[in-house]
């Protein structure tokens, strides 16, 4: 696949853009906001639908207060939140109002979209706040995250919305051209990547760890991401956030930043919903017999692959699958507890009556609950 042919058909786009791009030396950056504003505009006129992921709440709200230095406390953290969110909220209002486009604001955190049925309704919303033609404009809900209920970055939050509103492509706009083979901070031989179509290690090792001083996530949590993003069959961009028209040149094709393409067997919006945004409450040793049915079989998981539970969780968990060597290959929905589990695991399925004294399920974990996390390897 080519880099026309992963962006022919992106008709519903997320932009995510980070808070180094959005903010300088004092607070907001008025003069890139607007640029921004002007360039998914003109992509709305020409029919581009656009849902936006916006940082820069913290940082805008430490500048307004005058803050010197570094927020020490996650109370002051999401005290700066408070107050920047709203300027950020205003900035964009009276940005996107020239154009005669009106804003929306969606506050998240993680505890949000893991419960199935808030997932839908806030799905709806975004569904309907597009079909309205509202820009909607989404970041986490600093104020009240705290880390269990976080995305913890809002690269992560992205991948998550992009899923959601089922976007056809994802441009994450950073303070960087896009990724390098090395960190150009520390090497001047330090080459950009244009187009990644597989995760190799080299790919992993390129992204470091650092980040800016405004933002949250580094290169590695943008890596992560676009794993995430290609993996439900969205082509993921990361490109320079404050070269001018940079959206329109990317819809153009002109290769700028670095293209992930999507991964061709991605997975189905339930199966992506399991794999990424459930937190597993334990996991279960398969044996290789087990890992070939799951991988390359497409097959369910039957008590006589499993050979080691870890963890206390119960009927429709989720719970991940890894093999002897410890690689987490698949995560799924359990059909029995912990505790039954220990019991039936290494047994035939006809076993499990006479064991447990019921038998609900042949499964483990039933295939249409199942997200295998790794690609089959492929055959000669
Ligand atoms: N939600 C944070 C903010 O708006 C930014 C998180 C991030 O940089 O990833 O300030």
């Amino acid at each position: 696949m080519t880099r026309k042919e992963a962006l022919a058909n992106a008709r519903k786009i997320l932009i995510k853009v980070g808070s180094a791009v959005l903010t300088g030396e004092d607070g907001l950056d008025l003069q890139i906001i607007e640029q921004l504003v002007d360039d998914i505009s003109a992509l709305r006129e020409r029919g581009f639908q656009v849902v936006l992921v916006s940082s820069g709440a913290i940082a805008s709200g430490k500048h307004r207060l005058g803050i010197p230095g570094k927020l020490k406390s996650i109370p002051q953290k999401q005290a700066a939140a408070a107050v920047g969110q709203g300027r950020l909220m205003r900035v964009y209002s009276n940005a996107f109002g020239k154009h005669g486009l009106f804003v929306g604001q969606v506050l998240l955190t993680m505890s949000d979209i893991t419960d199935r049925k808030r997932f839908l309704n806030i799905r709806n919303t975004l569904f309907t706040l597009l079909e309205w033609g509202v820009i909607t404009i989404i970041n986490e809900n600093d104020t009240v995250a705290v880390d269990e209920i976080k995305f913890g970055d809002n690269d992560h939050l992205a991948a998550m919305v992009a899923n959601i509103v089922g976007a056809h492509l994802v441009v994450n706009l950073t303070s960087t051209d896009g990724l390098y083979d090395r960190n150009p901070a520390t090497s001047k031989k330090a080459k950009l990547i244009p187009l990644v179509t597989e995760f190799t290690p080299e790919i992993e090792a390129a992204a470091t760890d650092e980040v800016s001083t405004v933002g949250l996530g580094g290169m590695k949590s943008k890596v992560l991401a676009a794993k995430k993003v290609t993996a439900f069959g969205i082509p993921y961009i990361v490109a320079p956030g404050r070269r001018p028209g940079v959206l329109r040149d990317i819809m153009a094709g002109k290769e700028i930043g670095t293209l992930f393409l999507p991964m061709a067997d991605h997975l189905k919006s339930r199966k992506y919903w399991i794999a990424f945004t459930l937190r597993a409450r334990g996991h279960l040793v398969i044996d290789a017999g087990a890992k070939e049915a799951l991988v390359g079989e497409g097959k369910s998981l039957l008590p006589s692959g499993v050979l080691h539970v870890e963890g206390d969780f119960t009927i429709g968990d989720p719970v991940s699958c890894v093999d002897e060597a410890g690689a987490t290959i698949a995560k799924g929905l359990v059909n029995y507890s912990a505790e039954e589990i220990r019991k039936i695991m290494g047994l035939k399925t006809a076993k499990i009556e006479q064991v447990l004294g019921y038998k609900d399920y042949d499964e483990i974990i039933h295939r249409d609950n199942l997200a295998v996390m790794i690609q089959p390897p492929v055959k000669p």
